[in-house]
């Protein structure tokens, strides 16, 4: 059994106060998740709509919840309702249904866009080249509130490795930041792992998304 308890207070005790740990909780049961929540984490990270509407049942509002994995549209009318911020904004369709179903119930979203700083290697995001014509294309949406950036970078192999990938989006985002576009604010720059998250602070993290430091090895 991993001590779930122990290992948050571990990360906890060793991040800076103003960064945020999300626990990245895919495939962990809402025991687990309990866990982790009593140990003092407050933010919930998840890939899978179904899974987590699942333990969301039993977890509720004890944390507040992000969406951290590839979003299809065809679920984003869950997703809106119960998810404080929407982590993973990938593409411009995307955009358009979230503010459409955030409209229907009176919410503005929050979203971090997803910045695809590996390029080849990485499925999803916003490539470097694009994200600033698609950070303004974003604002003019009055449902949605861009607070910031994430990016995934290489999950395995040397941790050091991620460092030219934090440091890419690290530059957009303060490219981003200095352009004062209207309705969109650079506050959060969500980078990092349980690989990855120490160089990801030296960068300048300020939310680092945790799964396996805090509840061990996953299945899949
Ligand atoms: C799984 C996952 C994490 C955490 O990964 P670990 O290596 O288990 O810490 C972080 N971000 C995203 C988007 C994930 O899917």
């Amino acid at each position: 059994m991993t001590n779930i308890k122990k290992n948050v207070k571990e990360i906890l005790d060793e991040i800076p106060d103003e960064v945020k740990l999300v626990a990245a909780a895919k495939t962990r049961t809402a025991d687990e998740i309990m866990a982790a929540i009593e140990a003092g984490v407050e933010i919930i990270g998840e890939n899978y709509v179904q899974e987590s509407l699942d333990v969301y049942q039993l977890v509720g509002d004890k944390a507040e919840w992000h969406f951290i994995g590839h979003l299809q549209r065809n679920k984003v009318k869950e997703v809106v309702p119960i998810y404080e911020m929407i982590e993973s904004l990938d593409s411009k369709r995307l955009a358009r249904k979230i503010n459409k179903e955030a409209k229907k119930i009176n919410k503005v979203q929050k979203v971090l866009i997803e910045i695809n700083s590996g390029e080849e290697e990485q499925k999803f995001g916003i490539l470097p080249e694009d994200a600033i014509e698609f950070t303004k294309y974003v604002s003019n949406f009055g449902n949605l509130k861009v607070l910031g950036l994430m990016t995934m970078g290489p999950r395995f192999g040397e941790p050091e490795k991620s460092r030219p990938y934090f440091q890419k989006t690290k530059k957009i985002f303060d490219q981003l930041n200095g352009m004062g576009i209207d309705n969109i604010e650079m506050k959060y720059l969500s980078m990092g792992m349980t690989n990855s998250y120490k160089i990801a602070l030296e960068e300048g993290a300020n939310i680092i998304r945790i799964g396996t430091k805090i509840f061990g090895k996953r299945e899949k």
